[in-house]
């Protein structure tokens, strides 16, 4: 028996370069790969990369310098780039850093298994198409191994809404949406595998229009209420959504949907119209409240996450008094706020920057602001009974941290046998980033 070989993928960014790395290790397994944890064991080191944060193309330079040593220690090594930076760099990464034997963008992973045999017979092998072919159709079905009680699954990709300060539909290019039977059959075979949430993913998910099993147009909700009903799948979430594709129907089904959890990201970037314009996002900081008022009458009691971004160019004191406005109005249970900073090729790198120091002390205004207010959300489920999904042992002896219907991370003294199981829990404390509780 030939021994197999071993893959080592480093995965940055969002949830989606989770999902994709998940789907990437599979893709491999066909060419005789299985996971290790140790990149000093692999045959071969796939760095899963992201283009969100500030000189993201210059950190995968860098640490693809790292692995030098690992491949002069072992010369079979093959060393892979993919994700978004792959995408926006391409053929450049094998000019600069020789030690790279692939190049593989998001649209391609299907092609992996012969990207690896042409990196294997010496050659370099590079692929940032995005072909017609439907990748999750060439995917295939997930492996048959029981796994743990969440998932993520990719339901919607790449982004037309060409946000300003955005590379996204650059990388990730036009927006598609998979078919529904396809993500139903996806998520009973996760369900089969132990699975009991999932978490469905897209760059701006709730855009998701995809044709049914029926030959109709499903929007999100439709899947929504068709994933509930299969048997032993507790609990839905979606991620990351765009307040204009927030249809009457997905907003209905947080109502009137138990399985979808009352949690939602919903980022507006600014509470200034005049900046939200030049962010081409097109609506304003009114329509947004408004939009999270008819979100709130129909679940009360939903925690609301968002991402902003401050000291974008031309951001008067003015406008990010409106985002402080704003933000104190919504009242969120977390958030995820950050500097603006120039990605090359986009509108927005062209204009003139605000000083760093201006940036840095908003952006401290700002995270003193949401910290307050997500520790007032924790503290606000001191005393209630909320359900917690059992997803792996707490630190101390006798304890499972599972999350609760709101995302937030609990710890309890439980029975090892409520793993990957829903229960009751009576929250007792609460911490900054996380919550005590007791079986109730
Ligand atoms: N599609 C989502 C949306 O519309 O909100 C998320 C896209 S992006 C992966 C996640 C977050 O990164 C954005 O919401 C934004 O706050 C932040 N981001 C994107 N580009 C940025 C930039 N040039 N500078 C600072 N933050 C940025
Ligand atoms: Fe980027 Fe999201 Fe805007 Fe699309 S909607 S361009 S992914 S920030």
């Amino acid at each position: 028996m030939t021994q197999p070989k071993k893959l080592y993928i480093k995965t940055y960014g969002c949830q989606m370069n989770v999902y994709d790395s998940e789907r990437m290790a599979e893709a491999l397994g066909a060419s005789g790969y299985v996971p290790t944890d140790a990149p000093e064991d692999a045959d071969m080191i796939l760095l899963n990369t992201c283009h969100i944060r500030e000189k993201a193309a210059e950190k995968v330079y860098s640490e693809l310098g790292r692995l030098k040593g690992l491949k002069a220690g072992n010369p079979d090594l093959k060393i892979g780039v993919a994700g978004c930076v792959a995408q926006a760099e391409g053929e450049e990464i094998l000019r600069r850093q020789p030690l790279v034997d692939l190049v593989v963008g998001p649209q391609s992973y299907h092609r992996l298994p012969e990207l690896e045999a042409r990196a294997r017979s010496g050659a370099k092998a590079l692929d940032t198409d995005f072909p017609e072919e439907d990748k999750f159709d060439r995917l295939g079905a997930r492996p048959k191994a029981q796994r743990g009680p969440t998932a993520f699954l990719t339901v919607q990709e790449g982004c037309d809404k060409f946000c300003a300060f955005c590379v996204v539909p650059y990388t990730r290019g036009a927006e598609v949406s998979r078919p529904a039977a396809r993500i139903l059959d996806e998520a009973r075979a996760l369900v089969d595998r132990g699975v009991a949430e999932i978490t469905l993913l897209g760059q701006n998910v709730n855009a998701y229009h995809g044709v049914g099993p029926d030959g109709a147009d499903w929007g999100l909700a439709r899947l929504i209420r068709e994933l509930a009903r299969i048997e032993g799948l507790e609990r839905l979430r979606y991620t990351t959504s765009h307040p204009n594709d927030m249809e009457d129907d997905l907003i209905a089904a947080h109502g009137d949907c138990p399985e979808l959890m009352p949690y939602l990201h919903l980022p507006v970037q600014s509470g200034s119209d005049r900046i939200l314009k030049a962010m081409n996002r097109k609506h304003t900081a009114e329509e947004y409240l408004r939009l999270i008022d008819r979100i709130r009458a129909a679940r009360p009691d939903i925690l609301l996450s968002g991402d902003f971004i401050v000291g974008f160019p031309g951001e008067t004191d003015a406008d990010f008094e409106d985002t402080m406005s704003l933000v104190r109005t919504v009242g969120y249970g977390q958030c995820y706020s950050f500097k603006y900073s120039p990605r090359p090729g986009t509108p927005a790198a062209e204009h003139d920057q605000l000083p760093e120091d201006v940036k840095s002390e908003r952006l401290a205004r700002l995270q003193a602001l949401l910290n307050a207010q997500q520790e007032a959300a924790q503290q606000a489920m001191v005393g209630r009974t909320v359900g917690v999904l059992f997803e792996k042992p707490g630190r101390m002896p006798g304890q499972l941290v599972g999350k609760s219907d709101h995302l937030q991370a609990v710890h309890v003294n439980a029975p090892a046998e409520l793993m990957g199981r829903i229960a009751p829990v009576r929250i007792v404390k609460a911490a900054p980033n996380s919550l005590g509780g007791e079986l109730a």
